[in-house]
């Protein structure tokens, strides 16, 4: 493996969540000699680690293969394993810039040490990650499994917040998806929103608001995350402090959840001016049932360029779609 201009890498990917380690995967069984970048663990502003958002989901439920579940850390250490196992090179440093060529000469990636690297093919797995309100406690919880989360498909079915009073934080389609899914498993659902109205389609609203242990809150913030040691102690969480937007009243609601869903923001920031497009949400657009990107020879896969499915298992889908369409391409070109 070559980190200088001199030589030309077939396939790099950009990002080490489910859709980057499974472009390796392929990518590596078809002799590319994949190098992934896996990124550095950051803040920016909750946590951000190499493997992404599965570093922080304690138990995976929903991923096939895995009938007593997996702790998410242990899954991304698994496809990371199976990813080197075929030969895939693996760098812990962040591209910071890139400069795709339009030309048909090699894109052009640098990396936060100040290395270039040139490639052919470029896979961009990024990801996306949660947006959270930014409290001390909330992230404490959120990263200790103590009964706060952004993912209520990832975590809301484990027996910790089965018949317990659960808060939904957000007004849009996610708060309402997240909250209707809620209600099969918790005894009360509550909706907390900092308006009087909702953002969400009517359609998601109602949905919600059909189930019998459903409550908006309006005009509320949660202005602290209340939390106890449990037998072992661990810090659960135990309520939330609200704050009334139009009074100024405070209150205190106990639930034992708290899922935040006030939208994601994608990993794209490396790519400004990069001359890639993106959907009015800040998502890599793709090609339609495809991961090409506007850009010949680069291509997307996972969170970074999906805003509606957001899933593991959509996500290692999207990683292998682009596996084989950066072979495909490297073939057209007679690059391999
Ligand atoms: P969104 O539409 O941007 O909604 C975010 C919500 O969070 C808004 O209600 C916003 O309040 C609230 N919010 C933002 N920052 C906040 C803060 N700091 N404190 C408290 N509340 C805050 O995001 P989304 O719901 O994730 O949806 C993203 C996109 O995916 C949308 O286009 C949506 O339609 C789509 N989507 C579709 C489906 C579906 O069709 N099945 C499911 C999920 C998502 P305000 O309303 O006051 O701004």
């Amino acid at each position: 493996m070559a980190e200088t201009a001199t030589s030309v890498q077939k396939v790099v990917i950009i990002g080490s969540g489910p859709a980057g380690w499974t472009a390796a995967i392929y990518a590596a069984r078809a002799n590319l000699e994949p190098i992934v970048y896996v990124g550095v663990a950051k803040q920016d502003p909750g946590p951000i680690l190499p493997g992404g958002q599965l570093m922080l989901t304690t138990d995976v439920e929903n991923y096939p293969g895995f009938p007593e579940g997996v702790a998410g850390p242990e899954m991304m250490m698994k496809f990371e394993e199976q990813a080197r196992r075929f030969g895939t090179n693996v760098v812990g440093e962040d591209i910071v810039k890139c400069e795709f060529s339009t030309d048909g000469t090699p894109h052009t990636l640098h990396t936060a040490g100040g290395l270039t690297v040139k490639s052919h093919a470029v896979v961009i797995s990024t990801g996306a990650t949660a947006n959270w309100l930014g409290l001390e406690s909330e992230m404490h919880l959120a990263t200790t499994g103590g009964g706060v989360s952004a993912c209520a498909v990832c975590d809301g079915a484990l027996p910790a917040f089965r018949d317990q009073p659960l808060a939904v934080i957000g007004g849009g389609d996610t708060a309402m998806e997240e909250a209707n899914f809620l209600c099969k498993f918790g005894s009360k659902v509550y909706v907390i929103h900092r308006r009087d109205e909702l953002r969400a389609s009517k359609v998601m609203q109602e949905r919600f608001l059909n189930h019998e242990n459903a409550e908006v809150l309006w005009n509320k913030v949660v202005t602290e995350c209340l939390s106890e040691p449990d037998e072992h102690g661990n810090d659960k969480l135990t309520g939330v402090s609200l704050r009334d937007t139009v009074t100024g009243d405070e209150s205190v609601l106990p639930v034992k959840g708290m899922f935040v869903a006030i939208g994601h923001t994608p990993a794209t920031k490396f790519l400004a001016d990069s001359g890639l497009e993106f959907d009015d949400a800040g998502y890599l657009d793709l090609k339609t049932r495809s991961s090409e990107t506007n850009i010949e020879g680069v291509f997307a896969a996972g969170d970074v360029a999906d805003a509606h499915y957001r899933q593991a298992v959509t996500a290692a889908g999207m990683g292998c779609q682009a596996a084989i369409d950066a072979e495909r391409w490297l073939g057209d070109k007679g690059l391999v």
